[in-house]
C-alpha cells in the first residue's frame, strides 16, 4: 500500500491501527494456488489463528479458501463468516475429548494428534472419519517457540508409534481419511520441507482409506526488501511431481492440502502508531510510540524483526532509533534501526503486521486495543472498532465494601 493511503487512514481512524490490504492476501493466495495448479485437488485451509477478524474470514472464504481451526471458537467463527463445515479442519494441540466430540458433531473434518484421545475417540465415533497428525520429527523454523517437529515436541503423534496407530484404528474400525503434519514457522529450505514430506508419504501409505494428506504451513515470507522466502513456486513444481507419482501407486486421486496462515497475511498487514515523545539519552535516541507489547508483542516473544517506516517523513535524513512502546516493562520493538528523521505526532508504519499480532493483543496497563482497518477496493473499511472504558469493564462484577 502507499504511504500516502496509510497516512490518511491513520488521520481518520486514529492510532494504534491496524490495517490490512485485502489485494495482497488475495495475490498470495493466488500464488499458492497457482504453484499448485497441477494437483487436481488442491485445497488452501486458511489458518485462523494468524487473523481472525469476522470480515477477513469471510474474504478469504470469498477466495474458495477452507479454514484451519485450532479452537471449538475459531471453528464458530468461521461458520459464522460462512465457511461450510465439511471445508473446515480441526487441528488442536491439548484440547479435551469433549471439545472435539463437540466440533465432530458440527461436521467438522477432526485432525487427531494423540493417541489416547484417538483411541478414546475411534472406540465412542466409530463411524466418524479422523485425520491423524504425525510429528516427522524434522527440525525446522525460525524459533524454538514456533517450532513444532523436533523430538520432544508436544505436537503430533511421533512416526516411532505409528504401530500403536494401526493397533488402535484396527481395534476400534475407525476410518482415517487423513494424514497430517506441521513443523512450524518460517521454513527457509524447501529441501527441508521435501524431506518431511516423505516421512509424510510413509505414513500415508499405511492407510487405505486416505481421502488427503495435508502438508500443514510455515511457509517463510520476507520481512524486509531482498529477504529469503520460501520459494513456492519451485516447492509446488517438486512437490506436485512427487505427490502424483504417490497418487499413482496409492491407487486413488486425493486431495493436497495446505494451511498456511503467516504466507496468505503477513504482508497484507501494517500497524500503525503516532510517537508520543523523543528521548534522547547519553547514548540513544528513543522514539516513544503510543503502543507496546500488549497490541504487538512478536519482537519481544520470537524475536521477530518488524521493518518501520515514518510515513509521516518519508523523505526525511536518516537517523538512528531505537523504537519502544509505552509500556511499563521493556517492549523494545527495534534496536538502534535507520528511520527517515522522526518528531513528535509522527506516524511509524510496522510492517508484516498482518499475522499475529492483533489476535495476541492484549489489555495489559488497562490500554484498550486497537481498531482494524481492511483496505478494498481502494476504501478503506473500519472492520472492527477501538476499544472503550465499558470494554475494559465489561464482564466485571464490582462488589461493595
Ligand atoms: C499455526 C498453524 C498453522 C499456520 O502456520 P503459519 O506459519 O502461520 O503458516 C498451520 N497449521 C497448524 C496446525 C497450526 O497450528
Amino acid at each position: 500500500m502507499q504511504q500516502q493511503q496509510l497516512l490518511k487512514i491513520a488521520n481518520e481512524y486514529g492510532s494504534p491501527l491496524y490495517v490490512y490490504n485485502a489485494q495482497k492476501i488475495e495475490s498470495q493466495y493466488k500464488r499458492l494456488t497457482n504453484a499448485f495448479d497441477k494437483v487436481k485437488k488442491l485445497k488452501v485451509n486458511y489458518a485462523a489463528k494468524a487473523l481472525t477478524n469476522v470480515s477477513i474470514l469471510k474474504f478469504i472464504n470469498s477466495l474458495g479458501a477452507g479454514l484451519d481451526t485450532v479452537s471449538i471458537q475459531e471453528v464458530k467463527l468461521g461458520l459464522h463468516a460462512g465457511f461450510k463445515a465439511n471445508d473446515i479442519i480441526f487441528t488442536p494441540n491439548g484440547v479435551s475429548l469433549t471439545e472435539i466430540e463437540e466440533v465432530a458433531k458440527l461436521g467438522v473434518q477432526i485432525n487427531i494428534d494423540n493417541l489416547a484421545i484417538l483411541e478414546q475417540f475411534g472406540s465412542k465415533h466409530p463411524k466418524i472419519p479422523v485425520c491423524i497428525r504425525i510429528n516427522p520429527h524434522v527440525m525446522a523454523g525460525g524459533n524454538t517457540n514456533i517450532s513444532v517437529g523436533h523430538i520432544d515436541s508436544k505436537f503430533g503423534i511421533s512416526i516411532h508409534q505409528i504401530p500403536h496407530i494401526l493397533r488402535i484404528v484396527e481395534n476400534t474400525k475407525m476410518k482415517i481419511n487423513g494424514v497430517h503434519m506441521h513443523t512450524g514457522s518460517d521454513i527457509l529450505d524447501i529441501d527441508v520441507f521435501l524431506y518431511a514430506s516423505e516421512i509424510l508419504f510413509n505414513t500415508a501409505k499405511h492407510f487405505d482409506n486416505l481421502e488427503f494428506i495435508d502438508f500443514g504451513s510455515g511457509f517463510k515470507v520476507p520481512y524486509k526488501e531482498g529477504d529469503i522466502e520460501t520459494n513456492i513456486e519451485e516447492f509446488g513444481k517438486k512437490l506436485t511431481t512427487r505427490f502424483k507419482t504417490f497418487c499413482k501407486n496409492y491407487g486413488k486421486e486425493l486431495t493436497l492440502a495446505f494451511e498456511p496462515g503467516k504466507f496468505l497475511v503477513s504482508e497484507s498487514g501494517y500497524f500503525l502508531t503516532k510517537v508520543n515523545s523523543i528521548k534522547q539519552t547519553t547514548s540513544t535516541v528513543f522514539a516513544q510510540v503510543d503502543t507496546g507489547f500488549n497490541h504487538l508483542i512478536r519482537p519481544m516473544l520470537y524475536g521477530s524483526r518488524h521493518e518501520i517506516e515514518n510515513i509521516s517523513n518519508p523523505k526525511g535524513n536518516q537517523r538512528f532509533y531505537s523504537v519502544v512502546g509505552y509500556i511499563c516493562e521493556t517492549d523494545t520493538f527495534a534496536n538502534n534501526r535507520r528511520i527517515n528523521e522522526i518528531t513528535e505526532g509522527d506516524i511509524l508504519a510496522f510492517k508484516n503486521a498482518g499475522a499475529y499480532c492483533f489476535n495476541m493483543s492484549s489489555n495489559y496497563n488497562s490500554r484498550y486495543r486497537p481498531a482494524e482497518v481492511l483496505w478494498y477496493n481502494n476504501k478503506a473499511h473500519l472492520i472492527r472498532k477501538r476499544e472503550t472504558f465499558e470494554d475494559l469493564l465489561k464482564n466485571q462484577i464490582e462488589i461493595s465494601f
